[in-house]
């Protein structure tokens, strides 16, 4: 029983070089957040030995009475947190989540609406590289060309005339509030089933300061991993009612003749469906981020996540920075490069803002001129500044380093400048203290 930095220096190695990283960056990524050190102890636990295919106390193996305890609280918090009817915390991540209840609600080919990977959806929201795309039939909307915004009539339109079996609801890069509601409405009326995908924002649901869909929506999955800052990893939460069952499963039923609920056809989805044994460690330390979540800090955390991003929104457009629909109203922005003359040059100022430590990524913006791998766009996002305590003051400091590297991407010394900035002003914010390689 060896500790790491003697019996693997080599991968020691890589995971101190990371805690460094993590500690010397700011880290925007939107999808990346700083998890506590109890979610790592969670993590990091003997837990990851455990076997446990099943559902808590319906196992097919022994030794689970722990497990069991666990799972259980996990999702009592989960239902807690979000208001939800049933809860399945044993997705591995956040695709397989959303490929279960693909495949609990719909036959292959059937149709189905996303947002497209271009104006801001996911790649399982129907893109051809995907299982979505490639064993479903996808009917994509967009955003409008003139507001960049989601138009709700387009969106009902096409449902009307397209008559998708589901439509999710969802966003990855798209920086402004989705209305749950009216996707709600829509799918009522088409008789489709209502998929939201609150990845990207459980956090700020989960802080109350976005609409939840958990309510009204058939299906909901999220990530555990961005701002809900837990582990790696994905949930679902659902009705347990099937609202479409007469008309899509009449025969799903159960050995009494009764009706399938739309939670058993879920779970089945998931497991034996889609996967084997859950990973308990990730579900352990889902249950102490679901715990850190319910306190009222979290409230406040959500709540300055966005106030965070609307500062550094507002400090980059005064900077001279174009922004997607000209802001942000929720954790994400997206950088618009073309009127910096920099069209396909995301790449380039993604690596430029590396060498300053600033982390983000390439994007697409929408109606993308140039190709996805040399994109338009820039995504950033606050969930993990936030995290570490960082407010608007800092925001400001942060969104002139960035106006700066974008204004001049090739010019070293300028990039130099900004990462001595940047190594100040998170010395203020140590990470995780005392840290040294195993939480
Ligand atoms: C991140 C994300 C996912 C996928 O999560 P993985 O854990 O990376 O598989 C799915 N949907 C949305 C909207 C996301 O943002």
């Amino acid at each position: 029983m060896n500790d790491i930095t003697t019996s693997d220096p080599e991968i020691a190695k890589t995971i101190t070089n990371e805690l460094q990283r993590e500690e010397q960056g700011v880290e925007l990524i939107p999808s990346e957040n700083n998890v506590s050190k109890a979610v790592l102890q969670a993590l990091g636990s003997v837990f990851t030995n455990k076997y446990s295919e099943g559902y808590p106390h319906k196992r097919y193996y022994g030794g689970q009475e722990y497990v069991d305890i666990m799972e259980d609280i996990a999702i009592e918090r989960a239902k807690k947190l979000f208001g939800a009817e049933h809860v399945n915390v044993q997705p591995y991540s956040g695709s397989p989540a959303n490929q279960a209840v693909f495949f609990a609600l719909l036959e292959l080919k059937d149709k189905f609406m996303g947002l497209s990977l271009t104006d801001g959806g996911h790649l399982t929201h129907g893109s051809p590289v995907n299982f979505s795309g490639k064993y479903f039939e996808c009917v994509s909307y967009g955003v409008e060309k003139e507001t960049e915004l989601l138009d709700m009539d387009s969106v009902r339109k096409i449902a009307h005339k397209e008559k998708p079996k589901m439509i999710i609801s969802g966003l990855t890069a798209y920086p402004r509030k989705i209305d749950f509601k009216t996707f709600q409405e829509i799918c009522e009326e088409t008789d489709a089933y209502h998929l939201a995908d609150i990845s990207h924002i459980s956090g700020l649901v989960a802080g109350g300061v976005h609409q939840s869909p958990v309510p009204f929506a058939d299906a909901v999955t999220t990530t555990t991993h961005k701002s809900l800052r837990g582990p790696r990893g994905a949930m679902i939460m659902c009705k347990s009612e099937d609202r479409l069952h007469d008309k899509y499963h009449p025969n799903a039923k159960l050995k009494d003749g009764s009706p399938k609920k739309l939670s058993q056809l879920i779970d089945s989805a998931v497991f034996p469906g889609l996967q084997g044994g859950p990973h308990d460690h990730a579900n352990a330390a889902k249950a102490v981020a679901f715990g850190e979540a319910l306190q009222p800090a979290f409230k406040d955390y959500a709540a300055q996540i966005v106030k965070n991003a609307k500062a550094m929104a507002d400090e980059l457009m005064s900077q001279g920075i174009k922004l997607v629909t000209d802001g942000t109203d929720n954790h994400l922005i997206l950088i618009d490069l073309r009127p910096n003359d920099l069209t396909g040059k995301g790449k380039l100022v993604q690596n430029a803002l590396d060498d300053a430590l600033i982390t983000t990524n390439k994007n697409t913006v929408p109606f993308e001129p140039a190709s996805p791998f040399n994109p338009s766009g820039i995504r950033l996002g606050t969930p993990a500044v936030t995290s570490r305590g960082m407010k608007e003051s800092e925001m400001k400091v942060i969104a002139q380093g960035m106006a700066k590297v974008i204004k001049d991407p090739q010019n070293s010394s300028i990039t130099e400048g900004v990462k001595k900035d940047i190594l100040e002003l998170t010395k203020q914010f140590p990470l995780y203290p005392g840290m040294s390689i195993l939480s």
